[in-house]
């Protein structure tokens, strides 16, 4: 709530509007966007917007200067809420989260990089080793998860196609003692710009090499690939273990340049010399790397096993979904790996205090594209999941301060979003259900046909339409479209490729392949390929519904924390540091919940303080506290204030803090304050 600058950069926090619209809230964030004031506050919550070019306010100094302080003392910065969480976890002994969010390319892995940057600033300031480098392999962990799970798009040069939440865990001294990572959907990379992420790793795509060489990359990637090289190690991965993972991605490239043809009879793989290749790199025999990606072994209904030959087709399926469950599995396991590694261990609470934590979550935001497919479905969900828990948060919390404080006050109104995630969530009635059950129906199963259950099932939802029940709605196609009216917007999804991408299919045959891999490393990577085909009877979960388990697993584990917030705003799509798209910006603030977030602080109070502290902010604006008050208590001396400056209908008293309902009051004793 300062207004340490003057108001030439605009309002530190939203809260200090005149009015509540969106025109003034996007006045004043252009406003300090062009002055270089990228965060902003609501209340608690941090706003920021991509400044698209280094700035100076994150070096030693900016650190020092916001260590353990309030967050109305300095600007408005990630670093003053680092230190609020921080500090809530330190001294209240409270678990704490700081939830990053906003679209792709918004700067929340930035942002979450410069929090972790600041918590490992902060700590052992006494340097014990063992702390040290506890806090160098986390910091160490972030790059490569994001060698691994980040690409190249057209949105962002770096963007994160997992979704990441990392818990650090503190001693009682407030030292870290270590972490975990849960990483959530990562996007089956081997599209588009996953080739140059392959690529950096210094694989060559000719099939005859397949260690990294030094050949046709850039300085650059050469640094990046050291880097990443040298973390896996200071981590603590074994030469071995690193070597794997080398084999593994050359396997995926070899993969990806395999073809197939047919002689009308028989499908055959194009070049042996690949089928050699990926054999010695996963340390299986050529004959069955051969068979998985050139039959299926099937049980007949009299338990029978046979081998059926695949279509050209299904080999080129079957080859692909073999390269991505690949990729996927490498990633599951350098993060289960990483997990091994930083979990804390040997901690006694008897003797070392209670274990704390704050977690920081960086989770792709809501998306909207001119196609949109079952990931932006999956992504959608968790954002309704997030906004969800927001709501209940920031309510919440107010709601439990007012009552500590016994100060009465009005429950006020807000779209609750319940019923979306109903929509997609709910057991029998939604969408995953019905996705799922499609899944199971033995037979061909179209997704079309799989719209129309939808349809039927879904007719009465207000926030469910497609084509077929809007049949005047034009910008949909009957056979494809449905429409979800998200909290965010209404998304138009294309059901094409929902079924697959559900069931996520891999055949059984490279599952068996990699677990009988003579590389212990690889086979880790398998253990479910230990089942013959006969026992293979249950179907695993789909891609959907475990989906949906891992967030709201996520949720649980937010929900019981002191929740902290950073919502990032992208400010163009030019990767442009002066340019501030109005439409572009504006949508964004809709759609992440900005303004009822200011309106919901204010309808409370929007501002409180301890007695002792708003009495040493303020006291020198009235002649009975200044220098000193005569009062028998702080909270006297603090409505001799209030009364002087005449606002004393605005504000309420309670047990420890006065409250300010509307910030103009407050306003008022910081301008007074300024010209003093
Ligand atoms: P995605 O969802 O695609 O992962 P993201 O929200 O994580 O996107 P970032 O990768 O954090 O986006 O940011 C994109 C780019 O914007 C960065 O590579 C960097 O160039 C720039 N950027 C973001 N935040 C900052 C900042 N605070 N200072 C300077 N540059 C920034
Ligand atoms: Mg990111």
């Amino acid at each position: 709530m300062a207004e340490l600058e003057g108001l030439e950069f605009g309002k530190s926090d939203f809260v200090l509007l005149d009015e509540v619209t969106m025109e003034q809230f996007m006045e004043n964030l252009k406003l300090r966007f062009e002055k270089g004031r990228i965060y902003t506050y609501i209340g608690e919550v941090v706003v920021s917007v991509n400044p698209y070019r280094q700035m100076d306010i994150y070096g030693k100094d900016n650190i020092e200067a916001y260590r353990g302080r309030e967050l109305y003392e300095n600007p408005p910065h990630l670093y003053a809420v680092s230190d609020a969480a921080y500090k809530a976890m330190k001294r209240r002994a409270k678990d704490t989260c700081i939830v990053i969010s906003g679209e792709s390319g918004a700067g929340k892995t930035e942002a979450s990089k410069y929090i972790m940057q600041y918590i490992a600033a902060i700590t052992n300031p006494s340097q014990r080793a063992e702390v040290e480098s506890v806090k160098n392999v986390l910091l160490k962990s972030n790059c490569v998860l994001e060698a691994f799970g980040n690409a190249k798009t057209n949105r962002n040069d770096n963007s994160s196609r997992f979704g990441k939440y990392m818990d650090i865990n503190f001693n009682f001294n407030g030292d870290p003692t270590g972490g975990h990572i849960n990483n959530y959907l990562l996007e089956k990379l081997l599209r588009g710009g996953s080739d140059e992420m392959l690529q950096s790793f210094h694989l060559q795509n000719d099939p005859a090499v397949y260690v990294y060489t030094k050949e046709g990359t850039s300085n650059n990637d050469r640094s990046s690939h050291k880097a990443v090289l040298s973390a896996l190690e200071v981590i603590g991965f074994s030469k071995e273990e690193i070597t794997s993972v080398y084999q593994i991605l050359a396997t995926i490239l070899l993969l990806g340049n395999m073809q197939f043809e047919s002689d009308g009879e028989s499908v055959n793989i194009v070049g042996q010399e690949v089928v050699n290749h990926i054999s010695e790199l996963t340390a299986t025999d050529p004959e069955s790397v051969n068979k998985s990606l050139l039959y299926r072994t099937v049980a007949t209904g009299g338990g029978e096993v046979i081998e059926k030959g695949h279509t050209e087709q299904d080999a080129c399926f079957g080859r692909d979904a073999f390269a991505k469950a690949l990729y996927e599995r490498l990633f599951g396991w350098i993060v289960s790996r990483i997990n091994s590694i930083i979990e804390v261990k040997d901690y006694d609470p008897v003797l070392h205090g209670k274990n704390t934590v704050i977690g920081v979550l960086d989770i792709y935001g809501f998306e909207i594209f001119d196609n949109n497919s079952f990931e932006q479905f999956c992504i959608n969900y968790c954002n309704e999941k997030l906004q969800q828990l927001f709501i209940e948060l920031i309510l919440r919390q107010e709601q439990d301060e007012y009552q500590r404080e016994g100060i009465t006050w009005q429950h006020i109104e807000y779209f609750n979003n319940q019923i979306i995630v109903d929509l997609v969530e709910q057991a029998h009635k939604g969408i995953i259900s019905i996705l799922d059950e499609a899944c199971l129906t033995v037979g061909k199963v179209t997704d079309t046909v799989c719209l129309d259950s939808m349809d039927t099932k879904l007719a009465q939802h207000p926030h469910y339409t497609s084509r077929k029940l809007s049949p005047t709605d034009k910008s949909m196609d009957f056979q494809k479209h449905f429409r979800i009216r998200h909290y965010a917007g209404d998304v138009t999804y294309s059901v094409e490729g929902f079924l697959d991408k559900n069931k996520d299919l891999l055949f059984q045959d490279f599952k068996r392949l990699m677990y009988n891999s003579a590389n212990p490393v690889l086979k880790e990577m398998w253990p479910d390929g230990h089942l013959s085909i006969t026992e293979v009877t249950k179907r695993p979960l789909t891609a959907a519904t475990l989906f949906k388990n891992s967030i709201v697993a996520l949720v649980d584990k937010l929900a019981c924390k002191e929740p902290y917030y950073v919502r990032c705003i992208k400010p163009n799509e030019m990767k442009s540091p002066v340019l501030f798209d109005d439409a572009r910006c504006q949508h964004q603030v809709a759609y992440l919940g900005l303004l009822e977030n200011v309106r919901v602080r204010r309808a409370g109070f929007a501002y409180r303080q301890l007695y002792a502290r708003f009495l040493q902010r303020y006291k020198m604006t009235c002649e009975y506290t200044w220098p000193n008050h005569l009062m028998a208590s702080d909270r006297e001396a603090v409505e001799a204030i209030v009364i002087q400056h005449g606002f004393q209908d605005d504000v309420a008293y309670g047990q420890t803090k006065l409250f300010v309902r509307t910030p103009r009051s407050l306003f008022t004793l910081e301008q007074e304050r300024n010209h003093l």
